[in-house]
């Protein structure tokens, strides 16, 4: 039965071209809503500086349409909502959860927990804002892909990072209050962020936001096991090859080999949109705590 409250999105960084694995998760994401009659929308997480590649969001976003992976509304850049997440630090700040904290990284533990004693102390410029997790925080969900979910993060996750000593925006707090004001209710993405889901929920729960429902795909790895990223030299997708790009998307899904005669984007879609069944994807992946750092 269509859901017309399903809205899913796409929320790449701009720190690099599209590449197999992004398509992936951006496909995934894709059939998900649509074959739930759902509403699918791109985010630009433009919210780094400095690891951003020049011309890489104007790249992802032709590769998408080259994909026929078309969004409805308009794309939010992520880069024009400071006022939003600066709003949200005042009322973490008026809850009472949020702290200064002008610990190096080497003094942090590796959790990457504040070292103890900036709770007490008086900041001095320039400081990070960390967010206390309570000690008997247990976050909860039911994982479309890995199953039961239960990451009682209180006890070894202190406090986390919302803003950047360089005074950048994390990207913790950005995807949290991003998702809530573009009213998402299923977030599908790579295992690679499983870990920080935990760190959202709470941060959901802080802001009043309702949890979305999450999936977290296996993450594509190369031969040698490395996950395919721009810092693993993935290539870039070759946007005049798309339909044997999606085809290949397809497969790593588990999805239907669509039939030979089916060529270009919009014929495949369509075929895999009617035959899309999420249950099918090979082996999930459950990553152990932590283990993935790109995010804390
Ligand atoms: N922008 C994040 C990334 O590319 C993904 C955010 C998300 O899907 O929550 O790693």
């Amino acid at each position: 039965a269509p859901a017309p409250s399903y809205r899913g999105r796409f929320a790449p960084s701009p720190t690099g071209p599209l590449h197999q694995g992004s398509l992936i998760a951006a496909l995934a994401s894709y059939l998900d809503a649509r074959s739930a009659g759902g509403t699918w929308l791109v985010r630009m997480e433009d919210l780094d500086p400095p690891r951003e590649q020049a011309g890489a969001a104007d790249a992802i976003l032709h590769s998408l349409e080259a994909h026929g992976l078309q969004w409805d509304e308009s794309v939010l850049w992520q880069h024009t909502r400071s006022d939003a997440y600066r709003a949200a630090l005042e009322q973490l700040r008026t809850a009472g959860y949020l702290f200064s904290c002008n610990c190096s990284r080497a003094q942090t533990d590796p959790a990457g927990n504040c070292a103890g004693s900036c709770r007490q102390q008086t900041p001095t410029a320039p400081v990070a804002l960390r967010v206390p997790v309570d000690k008997d925080y247990v976050a909860h969900w039911q994982d479309q892909w890995q199953g039961t979910q239960h990451w009682p993060i209180g006890h070894e996750l202190r406090d986390f990072v919302v803003r950047r000593k360089d005074g950048l925006f994390a990207y913790q707090l950005a995807v949290v209050v991003d998702d809530h004001y573009q009213a998402i209710s299923h977030i599908i993405r790579g295992s690679d962020l499983l870990d920080s889901t935990p760190r959202q929920l709470w941060l959901q729960s802080l802001l009043g936001c309702p949890h979305p429902r999450y999936g977290h795909l296996p993450v594509l790895t190369n031969r040698e096991g490395q996950k395919l990223s721009k810092q693993t030299h993935a290539p870039a997708l070759d946007d005049t090859r798309a339909g044997d790009n999606l085809r290949r998307a397809l497969d790593y899904l588990g999805q239907a080999a669509p039939p030979e005669e089916l060529r270009a984007p919009d014929e495949l879609l369509p075929f895999a949109i009617e035959h899309w069944q999420p249950e099918q994807m090979p082996g999930g992946l459950s990553l152990p705590p932590h283990r993935s750092r790109t995010h804390l």
